[in-house]
């Protein structure tokens, strides 16, 4: 067997990892490098004659969820290889792109990509696949992607975990280890861990339970009449929080525009009916000529969440001017460093957008697993073989795991063999670094 790394070592995002045997070979994600502060992408794979030679001879794809660092080259992939991709993550991503054939020069672009959207094969947590002499069993897991999932992977005897991008601390996050133990554990040991780290370069950073965040914004909204939220549109966890929340303030209207509810509509369709957390109702859509909507909204309040566009930049042009100042906030729901201008990571299309609001707060926790919950799995999982950390902006970081001396000394960041296994990590001259 062989497990390579074409990309996501020592770099957050643009993940590709390659299991192949003699007679089959599949990549578990084909995900895009992130873009730069100014939105521009620097990718040598991001190219057709790039992408049909990495996959050359691959029998399918597995995509662990929809973020476009993971799954963001799908639409350069020959029309011969099957793509696979959870079933709601299937719906996201194709609600996505059909929103972006609206822009301008894009429509023949976005048709493509729909099409190759519409060709994947979708799965459910569970569900067994045999490609050739591999087998993959996905598992639901939490993340800032709703549908997303860790991948466990067996080939001639070995097994192979690869976790994807996850968390413990989000609403759905508390079946994460009793998955590990129950389903996969249950099954035999797993020979190598391939997992994510990408809060261990941000140990200051305190993770907290989504559910937490959730008693913050009620206090934002009860100190706030008006309350925009600029946050992931397609992050169902933290749109429940604000959702929830809201349904707390009597009779404020939830407000978004067509293409939020479209993807919420989703997510109360699927997720929704397991728990009514995710059930969305129907928000009410913005649109300037919406008096009715627009007086609700200036006599009550509302909650509006909104994107840094130009769309929005028209919205809020007009809206705030009607609205008094001091009982009028946004709530900034994403990584803190976006909009710190000192970083290299700042966004200059949410710094513009922030700009407009005379108060701002943020309040968010991460998609991704806190080091306590990493050390968890690694500890749980107890690799015979080794760990292979991957969607970390320093590999060395996983040396600073709580784990033991002996669970460190099988953290593989080299090409090497072990018994009849090739581990090739690869590394991409250019640094990509990120959240
Ligand atoms: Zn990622
Ligand atoms: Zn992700």
């Amino acid at each position: 067997m062989r497990i390579t790394i074409h990309r996501g070592i020592d770099q957050i995002g643009g993940c590709i990892t390659e299991i192949a045997t003699n007679n089959a070979k599949i990549l578990i994600d084909l995900g895009q490098n992130l873009p730069n502060g100014e939105g521009v992408v620097n990718d040598d794979f991001a190219n057709s004659d790039a992408i049909e030679k990495i996959t050359k001879d691959i029998d399918a794809i597995f995509y662990t969820h929809y973020h476009g660092d993971h799954l963001g080259l799908f639409h350069l992939v020959p029309n011969s290889i099957t793509q696979y991709i959870g079933k709601v993550a299937k719906r996201v991503a194709l609600c996505k792109h059909q929103r972006l054939s609206f822009i301008k020069d894009r429509k023949e672009q976005s048709e493509k990509e729909i099409d190759r959207i519409e060709a994947m094969q979708s799965f459910e947590s569970q569900q067994i696949f045999k490609v050739g002499d591999i087998k993959i069993i996905p598992y639901f897991v939490s993340h800032s992607a709703y549908d997303a999932y860790m991948f466990l992977i067996e080939v001639n005897g070995k097994r192979i975990l690869h976790t994807g991008d996850f968390r413990e601390h989000g609403y759905l996050g508390k079946g994460l280890l009793p998955t590990i133990e129950k389903l996969i554990l249950k099954q035999g040991k797993i020979d190598f861990l391939i997992t994510e780290g990408t809060m261990l370069a941000r140990l200051d950073e305190r993770v907290r339970h989504e559910n937490e965040l959730k008693g913050e914004v009620v206090e934002l909204m009860k100190q706030n009449k008006n309350v925009f939220v600029l946050c992931s549109s397609t992050d169902m966890e933290r749109l429940a929080t604000f959702h929830a929340a809201n349904q707390k303030m009597n009779g404020r209207p939830f407000v978004c525009d067509d293409f939020q509810e479209s993807v919420l509509e989703i997510f109360s369709d699927t997720a929704g009916k397991k728990s009514t957390l995710f059930d969305f109702e129907k928000p009410y859509i913005f649109r300037k000529d919406n008096e009715k909507l627009i007086n609700w909204m200036k006599d009550k309040g509302f909650c509006m969440l909104v994107r840094a566009t130009d769309k929005f930049d028209d919205y809020t042009e007009f809206l705030l001017p009607l609205l008094e100042k001091d009982k009028t906030i946004l709530i900034y729901s994403m990584w803190k460093e976006y909009i710190n201008p000192q970083c290299k990571h700042a966004n200059k299309k949410y710094l513009d957008f922030i700009d407009k609001f005379s108060k701002v707060s943020k309040i968010h926790t991460s998609g991704h697993a806190s080091a306590e919950c990493l050390a968890d799995v690694c500890n749980l999982v107890n690799p015979k073989t080794g760990i292979i950390p991957i969607h970390s902006e320093n590999s060395a970081d996983y040396q600073k795991l709580p784990i033991n001396e002996e669970l460190k000394d099988k953290i593989i960041t080299e090409t090497k063999k072990i018994d009849d296994t090739l581990i090739e990590i690869k590394r991409t001259t250019k640094r990509q670094q990120w959240v």
